[in-house]
């Protein structure tokens, strides 16, 4: 079976700039993505293709080789140092180092990036109305103080690796039948970092890390919505030794309102009118996220009656305008009556216009006749 091309695999051209790869991964990777893609076979292959074309035609020194040998080098065996073929590199690896998300596939331990953390933000919505600035306290992996997070005692006990002598890779010859190759690959002794610890620093015990606390400010924008995430670069756990500390993640969690209901930047309001102001018409107060509004009833108000109040509801979110403030009306009907009451209520029941057996245009008509005589 041949493999395809890893050209056609992103679709560029022979010619492609770095950056036209990377580009041209990128929509590929999040396409295929698995989390996208669940149970999606097809999807995870096409997943691990487009990253192994990726691993290959990202690299100066993997790409030239490929130029001139093809997929041929898949077959020189186990041998070939550095080269993760068919399959054996970690597709997520690739992935979450071009994305910087670190998921859950961490491989290289020694130098790991700090992984991320998720917490949740609640928001009203009257901050989601405005925006709002939260001060959030996590628990994380914070970098050690002693030893400035290298790891090392008070910083600086360290000796350059003998292994590669600092340079953090190190070269293996292959004789191959196209003859002698080089292929340079991390250092092993000193995990690519050039320098190895003498004497472990005693606070965080050689990790460069440990259990802290920080104090995050965050600024969420207007419009947001429940489960939307923020993600906060970098303010994730400290990663161990000096290497690049994870990202945070904030996951917005939208309140309930007692009044209001949100519907997409919509906001409605259930207005429960007394059974004289529908009839009299008036004015009543409702509740906004800018403080209470008084909105006019007009006389003879019926039940499922929506007034819209433009520009009341919410911000989008990254766009201008607002929604509105929707105002649904239904009828109060007293449950309890006294004797007065009750008295004046059977008196408007014998009337002619409290029947329902007529339309409300004839009502409206007969209104007009009453005026005029
Ligand atoms: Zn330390």
């Amino acid at each position: 079976m041949s493999k395809k091309d890893y050209y056609e695999v992103l679709e560029v051209s022979k010619s492609a700039t770095v950056e036209e790869i990377k580009k041209a991964y990128r929509k590929k990777a999040v396409q295929y993505h698995p989390d996208r893609n669940p149970d999606n076979k097809e999807a995870e292959e096409k997943f691990k293709e487009v990253a192994e074309a990726y691993e290959v035609l990202s690299d100066e020194n993997k790409r030239s080789r490929y130029d001139r040998y093809g997929h041929q080098m898949d077959n020189m065996g186990g041998g070939f140092g550095g080269f993760d073929f068919g399959g054996a590199g970690d597709p997520f690896d690739i992935f979450n180092s071009f994305f910087g998300n670190s998921q859950s596939h961490s491989s290289n331990e020694g130098n790991s990036r700090g992984s991320n953390l998720r917490v949740k933000v609640n928001m009203t919505l009257s901050e989601i109305n405005k925006g709002a600035e939260k001060q959030i306290k996590i628990k994380k992996y914070v970098s050690c103080h002693t030893c400035n997070g290298t790891g090392a005692k008070n910083g600086d006990a360290f000796k350059t690796c003998p292994k590669c002598n600092g340079s953090g890779t190190v070269v293996q010859v292959m004789s191959t039948i196209f003859g002698r190759m080089q292929t340079q690959t991390t250092c092993p002794n000193c995990n690519g970092e050039g320098k190895i610890i003498t004497e472990k620093c005693p606070d965080c015990n050689g990790e460069g890390a440990m259990i802290g606390e920080e104090v995050i400010f965050v600024k969420i924008p207007a419009g947001v919505s429940d489960g939307m995430q923020l993600n906060l670069r970098g303010k994730g756990n400290a990663g161990k030794r000096g290497s690049a500390p994870g990202d945070l993640i904030i996951l917005i969690h939208e309140e309930e309102d007692p009044q209001l209901i949100r519907d997409d930047n919509n906001l409605i309001y259930h207005l429960l009118l007394d059974f004289p102001t529908a009839v009299l018409g008036g004015e009543v107060e409702i509740p906004s996220l800018e403080g209470n509004l008084k909105i006019k009833i007009a006389p003879g108000t019926q039940p499922n009656t929506i007034q819209r109040l433009s520009g009341k509801g919410l911000p989008t979110i990254n766009r201008y305008g607002k929604g509105d403030l929707i105002v649904s009306i239904s009828i109060y009907v007293p449950e309890i009556l006294d004797a007065e009451e009750k008295k004046i209520i059977e008196k408007l029941k014998e009337r002619e216009n409290f029947k329902t057996n007529v339309s409300i245009i004839e009502k409206f008509k007969r209104k007009i006749k009453q005026m005029f005589n």
